[in-house]
């Protein structure tokens, strides 16, 4: 039967006689790799309780809340750009509000992404992480600054001129991060789940 090696930096697991050379995903070490001891049969005989079990045990509060921004961003940039091609305030508005929310909701995400990172990959300080902590801080930064700068300017971007194409960059800043974010979180969920 075919080994699983689980990778003690990051928690990738990997299939095969021996561990990986190197990790995919964090890049250490053979040596960091440990065997997986397989529940097998057994897991299959505790039936619906062990699924139910299996469901909530594998909750991830983090993967609930990541997608309110990475959702909540590109709906930001969609409003944004209806402004932006009929130049109906509304839209504006509307992009405002999102960002708002959008900002609200990167604490959270944080948190969550934090608690997991300690409890599904024991706190490694493995690069993707720190990646990770690094892109969300920088969103958290970037969307405070176009929330206040917005609030306080409210015809910034029927303005128009450098400073709204300013607050557009940041957007767009945020998109990025985002987007990042979202590749690597997604690296580390199908790392876990690759069975
Ligand atoms: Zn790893």
């Amino acid at each position: 039967m075919e080994k699983t090696w689980r990778c003690n930096v990051c928690g990738y697991l990997h299939k095969g006689d021996e561990p990986p050379v190197s990790c995919p995903i964090c890049h250490t070490t053979a040596d960091r790799f440990e065997l997986v001891v397989e529940p097998g049969a057994a897991a299959v005989e505790e039936g619906r309780s062990g699924l139910l079990q299996e469901m909530f045990g594998s909750l991830v509060p983090h993967a609930l809340f990541a997608h309110f921004p990475s959702a909540l961003i590109p709906t930001t940039v969609l409003f944004l750009g209806l402004f932006l091609l009929f130049g109906s305030a509304s839209f504006e508005t509307s992009g405002f509000h999102l960002l708002v929310v959008t900002v609200l909701s990167v604490p959270l995400t944080l948190a969550t992404g934090l608690y997991d990172w300690k409890n599904s990959f024991g706190g490694q300080p493995a690069p993707i992480f720190r990646k990770k902590i690094i892109l969300a801080c920088l969103l958290l930064c970037f969307g405070l600054i176009a929330v206040v700068w917005r609030w306080q300017n409210p015809d910034l971007l029927v303005d128009g001129g450098w400073p709204a194409g300013l607050f557009l960059l940041l957007i767009v800043a945020m998109l990025g991060c985002v987007t990042l974010l979202g590749h690597y979180g997604g690296m580390l969920v199908f790392a876990k789940n690759k069975k």
